[in-house]
């Protein structure tokens, strides 16, 4: 039987079902370029475990989250976005503007991105 259709596209990239622009990869994250960006540099962050949203991070996930934010840093170092500034984006769920149900981080750079709050 074919559970493809069950996996969330960032989980087909990451099984390499899926094309991507990796920029980033270890045993617990990877980092791709979004395929619709909204700012110059725009680069999602995530686990390769599904975790859904920030709602269901449990105190077991402190030192991944932190692991995320550290990478998310060390990115925009390297793509040359630190010192003009960046913008760390994590939609949660349906109000947030959460489209797929795989938790991620958004990088946005490379000019002034604008905000919501
Ligand atoms: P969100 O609204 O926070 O769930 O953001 C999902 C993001 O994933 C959007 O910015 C999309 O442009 C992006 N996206 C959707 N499909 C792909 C894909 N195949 N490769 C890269 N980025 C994607």
């Amino acid at each position: 039987m074919d559970n493809s259709s069950s996996e969330s596209i960032f989980t087909k990239i990451i099984n390499r079902e899926a094309t991507a622009d990796i920029v980033y990869e270890d045993e617990e994250m990877i980092a791709i370029k979004d395929i619709n960006p909204k700012a110059p540099v725009h680069i999602l962050l995530l686990p390769k475990d599904p975790i859904k949203n920030l709602n269901d991070f449990t105190q077991t996930h402190t030192e991944l989250l932190g692991r995320l934010m550290l990478k998310a840093a060390e990115i925009a170092k390297k793509l040359n976005i630190a010192d003009t500034g960046y913008k760390i984006v994590i939609n949660t769920g349906d109000h947030g503007g959460q489209i797929i149900d795989h938790f991620h981080l958004h990088i946005l750079g490379g000019q002034r991105v604008k905000a919501v709050v």
